[in-house]
């Protein structure tokens, strides 16, 4: 049995979840990434069940359940539909700037409301010239009476076009480094913001990634995030505790293509038998169950380090192991799926070429895994081991 550390409660919210996503969003999976159209019924049926609500505290009209309970929802809709996963990972992603920076009046205003799925939220951090380096960003905010000037743009931002809300980052004082980076609230309808443009992707296709436009976009000074200056370091916060959501989006996938090349592997019939009875297949299929359940493990323990208030250092340390491991798990598990398949799951009749397509992403985005290394390894510097060394000459 998989590693399951839930309460009875949390496990009630994830056999509704497993309901729908084989019921309602396993069906859709398959066209939603031949049309790469935006699902707006994905996005409904979210709503409807109350699914949005639990990425937020109770008393802002979420359900309270806490991080782990958002990781296995991710988790159990990813292992059907990417798509549909990222609508919960996004929503987390984006609530998490007010929910971790904002002041009450910001909560207040925006929680319930990214709470009942009214409102989907964008993360706005990435721009053309500034990935990894994010601190090399452009965009400016200037203050200007009782509003910020913002100019420059975003390059590759989840849910652009469909979001209400943007947190917006920006360089409040360009001399200063990551220091000079602010966060901002913009409300779509801001004068001045512009979707731009939309990409044409490889996988997740149903998920809008887009270029936003800044110009002379007055924003209210009370909608500024934290202090001046602090933008860096809450964008860095958000990440210790968006990228388990992506480690869970990657788990998911990797489970979901290791059941379905399971179930595949017990009815195709080659040389006289199930091909699940040559070895090779089988001992496949053990290397990917054994890679799921070991990803899953270190994945729910950082979601119980987040629940339970985890001191940051180890949060930012574990949060970028569960995704690098839980990301590269499921690019290695959904192509051995493939080859599980044969021909077959190379084609688009079946699911698992579009899982392979899906997986590849949760490598790249919320920090590529180069730097989720380079994350780890800084805090294992810093850590002091020198007692394993006492007595070593
Ligand atoms: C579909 C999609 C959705 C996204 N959604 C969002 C979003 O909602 N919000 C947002 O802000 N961003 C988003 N992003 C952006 C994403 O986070 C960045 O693409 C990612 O962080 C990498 O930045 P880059 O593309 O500029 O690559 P670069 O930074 O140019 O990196 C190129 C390569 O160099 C490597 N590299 C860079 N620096 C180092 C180093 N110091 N050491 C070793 N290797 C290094 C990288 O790992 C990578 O392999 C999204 C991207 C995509 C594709």
């Amino acid at each position: 049995m998989p590693y399951d550390p839930l309460t009875d409660d949390q496990r009630e919210i994830r056999e509704l979840i497993r309901d729908l996503s084989r019921d309602r969003v396993a069906p859709r999976a398959h066209d939603i990434d031949a049309t790469g159209e935006f699902p707006a019924d994905m996005v409904e049926l979210l709503r409807d069940h109350d699914l949005f609500a639990l990425c937020i505290p109770e008393e802002y009209g979420g359900t309270g359940t806490g991080a782990l309970m958002v990781l296995v929802a991710i988790e159990e809709l990813a292992k059907v539909c990417g798509t549909t996963s990222l609508l919960l990972a996004a929503q987390e992603l984006g609530s998490l700037p007010i929910k971790l920076a904002g002041n009450e009046a910001q909560k207040a205003k925006y929680l319930p409301r990214l709470a009942s799925g009214e409102l989907l939220p964008a993360y706005a951090l990435t721009e053309s010239g500034s990935g990894s380096d994010s601190a090399a960003m452009r965009t400016s905010a200037k203050r200007d009476g009782d509003h910020y000037v913002i100019n420059g743009d975003k390059r590759f931002i989840t849910n652009a076009s469909v979001a209400g809300v943007y947190i917006v980052f920006a360089k409040t004082d360009q001399t200063a480094g990551h220091r000079g980076i602010s966060a901002f609230i913009v409300d779509a309808d801001t004068p001045g913001f512009q979707v731009s443009r939309l990409e044409a992707k490889m996988g997740i296709k149903g998920s809008t990634t887009g270029e936003l436009y800044f110009t002379d976009m007055r924003v209210p000074a009370e909608n500024l995030l934290g202090e001046e200056g602090e933008g860096f370091k809450i964008a860095m916060r958000v990440l210790d505790h968006s990228r388990p959501g992506i480690g869970a989006q990657a788990l998911g996938l990797a489970q979901g293509a290791t059941d379905y090349a399971l179930e595949y592997a017990k009815t195709r019939e080659t040389m006289g038998k199930p091909i699940a009875q040559h070895q090779m297949i089988a001992g496949m299929l053990a290397d990917m169950e054994t890679k799921c359940e070991a990803a899953r493990g270190l994945l729910y323990k950082v979601g119980l380090m987040i629940d339970e208030g985890a001191p940051a250092a180890d949060l930012t340390k574990y949060s970028a192991m569960s995704k690098l491991f839980c990301s590269d798990v499921a690019m290695e598990v959904t192509t051995d799926a493939v080859q599980v398949l044969g021909g077959y799951g190379y084609v688009k009749e079946y699911p698992v070429e579009r899982m392979m397509r899906d997986a590849k992403i949760t490598q790249i985005y919320e920090g590529t895994n180069q730097i989720q290394r380079l994350v780890i390894a800084r805090e294992m510097l810093r850590e002091q081991r020198a007692f394993l060394l006492a007595g070593v000459s």
